[in-house]
């Protein structure tokens, strides 16, 4: 006779890795916000200067909770950081005390502040030990004539100095045009702002730390928001880095109507576009992977999913159909 033990581990193990595990997205009010969570995703949002949409993060001030859409799953409701901690079964068993990524939609209306990180030596000593930031930037929509800003004109840090001290931002700043789908690998170091009339997908390094250089001399509530010139001048790269073209020509042709491209691979990251105009059945093979439906609808194993939701196949989930008229970014650890 199997003894009760026994059956409970597994129903367990039929347990975690069965279920499509929805996250709640949570909304945060920026100065330069605006309504296209709502009016371009379908989101409810708090107000018009909604400028992001933490989609899957487990940051202790934007902790998000699971829903399954089948119901009666023992997850709902829970914490992202809370799983990570207690259920690593669901991650693969991957190392870490902090869930590794932070995904978020970001609605530019305004430009946002000129800005930089640090990596992951410098935030661990200047910075309670905290991860840096490596991030990057799926542009899902922006205006004819938007940019962003990447990288900078001076020669030496010296030189920066003096620009920001006199203030020649417009001298100082490299921009460059932008059109949807664009990608672009920001690593640590470079300076880099995204400019209104921009929405944006941004997939980063689980960590908040960002040096403002430069906020266009605003006020949010009566107040400027704090620069950290001294830090950002110690991080930023000097001279500014080439952005390497890092959209590697690699689409791949999976069934009829179905295709798959590699945005990026790096340290903390393994991004892939998908395009599915009918349907395909794939694998699950990486410890955990998180899908964005960034376009159209569908259903993946008899579930529908539409652009907006953001939801992770916990290890071991084996095989997963999914058909449709739909964009999924995929994301893996
Ligand atoms: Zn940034």
């Amino acid at each position: 006779m199997t003894k009760p033990t026994e059956i409970n581990q597994r129903r367990k193990i039929q347990q975690y890795n069965s279920w499509i595990l929805f996250i709640k997205p949570i909304f945060k009010q920026m100065v330069w916000g605006g309504n296209r969570l709502e009016s371009d995703f379908g989101y409810e949002i708090p107000n018009n200067h909604t400028g992001e949409c933490w989609a899957v993060s487990a940051l202790p001030n934007g902790d998000c909770q699971i829903y399954t859409k089948r119901g009666n799953s023992p997850y709902d409701g829970k914490f992202l950081s809370d799983l990570w901690r207690n259920q690593k079964e669901i991650f693969g068993g991957l190392p870490g005390d902090q869930f590794p990524l932070l995904l978020k939609i970001i609605d530019a209306k305004a430009d946002l502040s000129i800005q930089v990180h640090p990596n992951d030596t410098f935030a661990s000593i200047h910075e309670k030990g905290s991860l840096g930031k490596t991030e990057c930037w799926y542009i899902l929509e922006c205006d004819e004539d938007a940019q962003i800003v990447v990288g900078h004109n001076a020669r030496s840090k010296e030189e920066m100095t003096l620009m920001i001290e006199e203030n020649r931002w417009e001298e100082l700043i490299c921009k460059k045009s932008i059109h949807s789908e664009d990608f672009f690998q920001i690593e640590p170091g470079t300076v880099h702002a995204i400019k209104a009339g921009t929405l944006i997908l941004e997939i980063q390094q689980s960590s908040d730390i960002t040096y403002r250089l430069y906020d266009y001399d605003r006020y949010e509530g009566g107040i400027k928001r704090e620069l950290h010139i001294d830090k950002s001048i110690e991080v930023i790269n000097c001279p500014s880095r080439e952005l390497s073209d890092c959209r590697k020509l690699s689409r791949q042709q999976l069934n009829k109507g179905v295709f798959k491209e590699k945005l990026i691979r790096c340290l903390y990251y393994d991004v892939d576009r998908i395009v599915i105009n009918g349907s395909y059945d794939f694998v699950q093979q990486e410890p955990f992977t998180i899908l964005c439906v960034i376009k159209g609808e569908g259903m993946i194993d008899g579930i529908s999913i539409k652009k907006g939701d953001f939801f992770i196949l916990p290890y071991g989930y084996g095989e997963y159909a999914i058909a449709g008229t739909l964009e999924i970014i995929k994301v893996v650890s």
